[in-house]
């Protein structure tokens, strides 16, 4: 017994094993990168994060003020979201997408809709389960699966099939043990949108080989030129498979507030609020009030936003064209997704960008192998600092790196 208290610290990690099977940071190199030129006093202008940089409407604060006043918000929320909260989305839902909820059984609120991501492996899906997940994609859906013991399958997706995958070119194998599809259009970080016919594609796919959805729609209200997203639960008969996250983090400026919301079907919409009722036991009240005010009057915040986005799409996209690039302006989403000039990788060129001109952009592989030979820039710096990457990418002189491309 002694002899064993002594050995044992040493032989036992003081971490679960699943945690060593997250994927290697592949921001971690350049955060340090970045730390050190701000160390050095170098004016970093970061354009790697997509975090609205302008301010939650006074409307929705006020609002929260109030409710914070009022002690009934101060206890335990109910664990699946107040009534209140889910009739606003169901409303939401049925006025932006034709789509009718139950508020009741359809609807559940989620302390930002990357925890319910993340909490749907656990609710969804068996140790050795394949998920499906869109490569180039949203990180949380490779991590989500791996910490419930489940397998990710990166579906590739390129360019030239405008970043849809392609159902028909995965491995009968694969599929037959896949439970589980995730999707997201508007797409960060391809900025790729997807029409109802591909949403109709993929329940038909999901319902011949029984899997379920889950799809992504958190730049549903980002979408610029007339370009109006669906949802997948306009498809008809997608609640029998499917759940639908959003949130109100990038349409209201409300990153920070953590409020978004799972919607579809039933039994899904259940088992994952069993996984909350145990683990968080849902969202402050208060901020649920906050975010009624935002869905029911947030419309032309969304309006203003966009054509804050617009403006700083088309002046970065022109100077980018200027530079040798080719990119047609993205119909969605706050960010630019480039391919990286010849002679580069996502790294080098991302390593390249700063340690010349002090810009921070997101290396494309950091959100999958498909991702490399591309890199994110997001929009959301005010537009002084866009103007400034506008400034610094001109004096670089990258257009002699194009010009050997011509053919
Ligand atoms: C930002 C983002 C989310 C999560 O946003 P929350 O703030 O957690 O609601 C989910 N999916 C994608 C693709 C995102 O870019």
């Amino acid at each position: 017994m002694k002899q064993m208290l002594k050995t044992k610290p040493n032989q036992r990690s003081r971490t679960a094993k699943r945690l060593d099977r997250i994927p290697p940071y592949l921001f971690a190199e350049l955060d340090k990168k970045k730390a050190k030129f701000l160390e050095r006093g170098v004016d970093v202008v970061s354009l790697a994060i997509g975090d609205p940089d302008n301010p939650t409407p006074d409307f929705i604060i006020n609002k929260f003020k109030e409710a914070l006043s009022n002690p009934s918000t101060h206890h335990y929320p109910p664990y699946e979201g107040t009534l209140d909260f889910k009739r606003a989305v169901g409303e939401f839902y049925e006025r932006r997408f034709g789509v009718k909820l139950d508020p009741e059984k359809e609807v559940l609120a989620l302390i930002g809709s990357k925890e319910g991501i993340a909490h749907s492996f656990l609710a969804f899906v068996n140790e050795g389960d394949i998920v499906l997940v869109p490569d180039p994609g949203y990180p949380v859906y490779n991590v989500g699966a791996i910490m419930a013991g489940a397998e990710p399958y990166p579906m590739p997706l390129h360019e030239k099939n405008c970043y849809l995958p392609s159902f028909e070119k995965i491995d009968k194998n694969i599929i037959s043990k896949a439970k589980l599809l995730y999707l997201n259009y508007p797409s960060n970080p391809t900025t790729a949108v997807a029409g109802l016919e591909f949403l109709e594609e993929a329940v038909s796919f999901a319902k011949k080989h029984d899997l379920i959805i889950c799809y992504d729609n958190a730049y549903s209200e980002i979408t610029f030129d007339g370009y109006i997203a669906p949802s997948i639960l306009q498809v008809k008969d997608a609640k029998d498979i499917a759940i639908e996250f959003n949130s109100l983090s990038k349409p209201y400026n409300m990153t920070g507030w953590r409020l978004g919301y799972a919607v579809g079907n039933k039994e899904m919409i259940k088992a994952l609020g069993t996984i909350k009722n145990n683990v968080d036991s849902g969202v402050f009240t208060a901020i649920q009030v906050a975010g009624i005010e935002a869905l029911k009057k947030g419309d032309n915040v969304v309006s203003r936003m966009k054509s804050i986005y617009i403006r700083r799409r088309d002046r970065l996209v022109k100077v980018l064209n200027e530079i040798g690039w080719k990119l047609k302006a993205p119909k969605a989403t706050f960010y630019v997704w480039a391919p990286v000039p010849k002679g580069y990788d996502s790294t080098s060129f991302a390593s390249y960008l700063l340690e010349e001109s002090g810009i921070l952009v997101a290396p494309g592989v950091g959100y999958g192998k498909s991702g490399e030979g591309y890199f994110r820039i997001s929009i959301t710096a005010p537009d002084e600092r866009i103007e400034e990457a506008v400034k610094r990418l001109h004096k670089l002189d990258l257009s002699s790196k194009f010009e050997q491309e011509k053919h």
